[in-house]
């Protein structure tokens, strides 16, 4: 079993950058957020199957939202939950793109898929729940989800642009979850890592350490 690598956040915003550079999508140039294709860089761009089968395979750690299996170059995603992802549609997506980022961080040797890199030692196959506390790979496989989606520099220039319109407000954090097609919560926790915006309690904030001084202010 070889040990997965550490990648900086650095490096995982660049990973991200790249594969859309290589569909296509320079993010440098882009004007107005956008929803990432991400299932049409998945089927097309890497040649994923996405298939819609029962996973019933629930541990106290979570209920397992999709897998991924490398050998078969196919993704799985969990029917019991459709209603759920149809419902909302941007975690759906975020699922998707989880699944990409073990294929692109996590497959080893993709012409033969035989190393994959796992902590569950031999294990073959990724399964991905939905709890909050998460074995490093699926951490990184979130992290890259987070940035294939909403990508960094596209994030900035947004961020600015609303800034330079007066205070940030609730409902433009919607419009531009919408826009991005991701949940709102995806979207205040990239806000939050990229150090743009903080959101709290429906509060939007320039930082967390802003809304810190606002606490002990109000003490
Ligand atoms: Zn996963």
């Amino acid at each position: 079993m070889s040990k997965f690598p550490y990648l900086s956040p650095e490096q995982l915003e660049n990973i991200a950058l790249h594969v859309l550079y290589d569909f296509g999508i320079n993010c440098d140039e882009q004007s107005t957020p956008m929803a990432i294709p991400i299932e049409e860089i998945i089927e097309f761009h890497y040649g994923l199957d996405f298939s819609w089968e029962p996973i019933d395979h629930f541990d106290s750690s979570g209920v397992v939202m999709a897998a991924i299996i490398p050998s078969q170059k196919k993704i799985i995603m969990n029917d019991t939950q459709k209603d759920l992802f149809s419902e909302k549609i941007g975690t759906m997506k975020f699922t998707m793109a989880h699944e990409l980022g073990h294929w692109v961080l996590h497959v080893d040797d993709k012409e033969n898929q035989q190393t994959v890199l796992s902590l569950e030692g031999d294990s073959k196959v990724f399964y991905c729940r939905s709890s909050s506390v998460k074995p490093p790979v699926e951490i990184q496989a979130d992290m890259f989800a987070g940035a294939i989606l909403m990508p960094k520099p596209v994030m900035q220039k947004a961020i600015a642009n609303l800034k330079s319109t007066g205070k940030i407000a609730m409902p433009s954090l919607y419009w531009l979850a919408q826009l991005l097609n991701v949940s709102i919560s995806a979207l205040c926790y990239r806000l939050k890592q990229l150090d743009l915006l903080y959101v709290r309690d429906g509060q939007v904030y320039n930082s967390e350490s802003d809304f810190n001084g606002q606490i002990a202010f109000d003490f």
